[in-house]
């Protein structure tokens, strides 16, 4: 192969993420960020390039991660994108992936090129898990837990609780839950019964606390019903010790065999940084969807519809060889 050329679009954490793994991965060839934001103000060693000129980029980019905000940037930009690059994306709205997958099939097929949608750990490394439980236990049951983590919605929506001036909150999986389900009992569960809550805040009132933590373990669907602890803290404890993002998580098959056999497969993740490893998880597929490309292939595809071969820079021959 001669080097992937590949684009960044939208350099938050994850553009950035994505920026740091490929230092990592020789084959790949960045030839640029595009920002909406003034390049100026962009603090980066790579090529800082406006997205208005995206297009001019049309024959130089093979591949481009698109790093947008799944609620509104990528159903935006995608969309745009797909007419004119083979992409790649880590689209996380699980509801509407269906939706969207659909809507940048239609683009890519007529465009000849290749959308690789919501990739990522979840959905991405968790959604194959999830797929290997479920085919290889017909009949039995698979979890998904997350955490310990912060939750960017979660902590999102205590900020919008008036006298709240920030806020971080950690999901924890409840160890108890995951230590029946793998000691065969395969519970019905509730998702309260699997996770707990815990919320740092910082107040501009300390003596907003009592109502503060009322509103929180009342709101409903984010934490009533959850076992949700609240500290109280201050803005210089939240940044010395809040300002992380670690993440991760479990996915646990069970099932029985024939004979009343019981077995346990599980997944697990534990991170330190979550854009961080999500863009090497990125990457790792960049390198299929161009291959996907090379192939003649055209439309959207999701983490079920690749070859795991592609995402090695190994040829097929040294896998075999060495990891089989
Ligand atoms: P960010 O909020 O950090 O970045 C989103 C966009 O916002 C950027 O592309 C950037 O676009 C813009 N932006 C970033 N920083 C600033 C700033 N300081 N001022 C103004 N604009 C800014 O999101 P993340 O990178 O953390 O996450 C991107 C998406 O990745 C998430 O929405 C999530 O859906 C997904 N994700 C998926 C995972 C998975 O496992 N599938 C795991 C983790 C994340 P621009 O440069 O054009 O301004």
């Amino acid at each position: 192969y001669s080097k992937i050329r590949v684009g960044i679009v939208g350099y938050g954490n994850l553009g950035k993420g994505v920026e740091l793994a490929l230092n990592n991965n020789p084959d790949f060839e960045l030839i640029g960020i595009f920002t909406r934001r003034n390049i100026d103000d962009i603090d980066s060693n790579s090529n800082i390039i406006s997205f208005n000129k995206v297009l001019d980029y049309k024959d130089k980019i093979d591949v481009m991660f698109l790093c947008g905000g799944s609620a509104k940037d990528l159903p935006e930009q995608c969309p745009k994108l797909a007419e004119h690059f083979n992409t790649i994306d880590s689209y996380d709205n699980h509801k509407n992936i269906p939706n969207y997958f659909n809507m940048i099939d239609n683009i890519a097929k007529k465009s000849n090129k290749v959308s690789l949608i919501s990739v990522g750990w979840d959905p991405g490394l968790f959604s194959l898990n999830r797929l290997l439980a479920q085919t290889i236990f017909p009949n039995g049951q698979c979890y998904t837990f997350w955490g310990k983590g912060v939750s960017q919605g979660h902590s999102d929506a205590i900020r919008r609780i008036k006298g709240v001036k920030n806020a971080v909150q950690y999901t924890i999986p409840s160890e108890k839950t995951i230590e029946e389900i793998k000691a065969g009992k395969n519970p019905s569960l509730k998702k309260e019964d699997m996770h707990k809550r815990v919320c740092y805040v910082v107040p501009y009132d300390f003596e907003d606390k009592d109502r503060i933590e009322k509103e929180i373990k009342s709101m409903p669907n984010y934490f009533q019903g959850f076992d949700t602890t609240v500290h109280f803290i201050t803005e210089e404890d939240l940044i010395k010790n809040h300002s992380k993002m670690p993440h991760g998580g479990r996915v646990i098959g069970t099932g029985t065999t024939n004979k009343k056999h019981k077995h346990v497969m599980e997944f697990s993740l534990s991170l330190e940084d979550n854009p961080e490893f999500t863009a090497s998880v990125v990457v790792a597929f960049a390198r299929a969807i161009y291959r996907l490309a090379l192939d003649g292939k055209k439309g959207a595809f999701t983490v079920f519809d690749i070859p795991l071969g592609y995402l090695s820079p190994k040829t097929g021959e040294e896998l075999r060889k060495e990891l089989l």
